[in-house]
């Protein structure tokens, strides 16, 4: 759905709340021509007890974090995005949404030293249902292997979100569906598993649980470091820093993706190949079932994620 055909009509930019319409920039911003910004995607539940923003002190903590490997220093606090959240999720009724705050360098000078450009900075917040479709969170996804591997942290830092490498994952994502697939799964330099496009992947076999660790050129997913501590907390064993070859994804017993966006899906062929009975595990039944009731409350555990309009 486009955004037009949503009822949402303001943005939060450089401190002011504007038309949806008037939120513009210069054709000349310096993000634009070299994708130096930075940003983030959160998500806003209704949940029982009332709109409240799934880990935002987590995500605020890594949209700043972001910006240092580019001297982004952005120039409003945690406190000003904040309030600006949450009054732009109060100002257009919203009881769900996705919060997608951006950070860049503005128009100035068009050289690659981006020290004499401002830091712009906006937030929008939208409606956005299930990433990989509401039947994608009961039935699993089918999956390709990119033939793009992913950038390793020595070219692009993989633990910051910055909006210039996301081609990478737009290629991804591109020959994945064009190919008549839902999402890619991308190899890192070595050829083994990094993650998806925009997710983190698990795989489950033995009944233990695996993750692609952070050396392993991934974003540290924060859907995925919520994952890891319900899964403890249910009694599973979490190896948090697996090297995962590709072999290994045909044969697991389950596999599934994690992400802001995607949140629990289960994963149901890599490659034509049907993984387990190719449909959704009994584990990540669990952990997806676990953590539905926690975002939308109907536990009172793992309160200190939540913050509340
Ligand atoms: N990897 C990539 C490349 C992503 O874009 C995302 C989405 N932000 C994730 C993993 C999942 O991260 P999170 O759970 O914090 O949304």
């Amino acid at each position: 759905m486009g955004f037009d055909e949503m009822d949402v009509d303001t943005i939060w930019q450089d401190g002011e709340f504007v038309d949806w319409e008037d939120a513009q920039v210069h054709v000349l911003t310096h993000g634009l021509h070299y994708g130096t910004g930075v940003f983030e995607g959160v998500r806003c539940y209704d949940t029982e007890n009332g709109p409240a923003i799934f880990r935002w002190e987590d995500h605020l903590e890594r949209f700043y974090q972001s910006g240092k490997p580019y001297d982004i220093d952005i120039p409003f606090s945690r406190e000003e995005l904040t309030e600006a959240t949450k009054e732009l999720i109060r100002r257009q009724d919203l009881e769900s949404c996705y919060i997608r705050p951006v950070a860049f360098y503005g128009y100035e000078e068009l050289g690659l030293n981006p020290s004499n450009c401002p830091v712009e900075v906006a937030i929008a917040v939208w409606p956005w249902g299930a990433y990989l479709g509401e039947e994608a969170l009961e039935e699993g996804v089918d999956v390709s292997i990119s033939s793009w591997r992913k950038y390793g942290s020595d070219q692009i830092p993989t633990n910051a979100k910055t909006t210039g490498p996301y081609v990478n994952s737009v290629l991804a994502n591109l020959e994945a569906t064009g190919n008549g697939y839902t999402e890619a799964i991308v190899l890192n330099g070595e050829g083994n598993v990094a993650e998806g496009p925009g997710e983190n992947i698990f795989l489950v076999r033995d009944g233990e649980i695996y993750t692609t660790g952070l050396a392993e050129s991934i974003l540290d997913g924060i859907t995925r470091q919520s994952i890891i501590t319900i899964a403890e907390d249910l009694g599973y064993t979490v190896h948090d820093d697996a090297t995962i070859s590709r072999g290994e994804l045909y044969t697991a017993d389950e596999l599934f993706f994690t992400g802001t966006a995607a949140e629990v899906t289960p994963i149901r062929s890599v490659d034509d190949n049907e993984i387990g009975a190719g449909t959704k595990g009994p584990v990540t039944d669990e952990l997806q079932t676990k953590f539905f009731e926690v975002i939308e409350r109907r536990t009172d555990e793992y309160e200190a994620w939540f913050h509340y309009l």
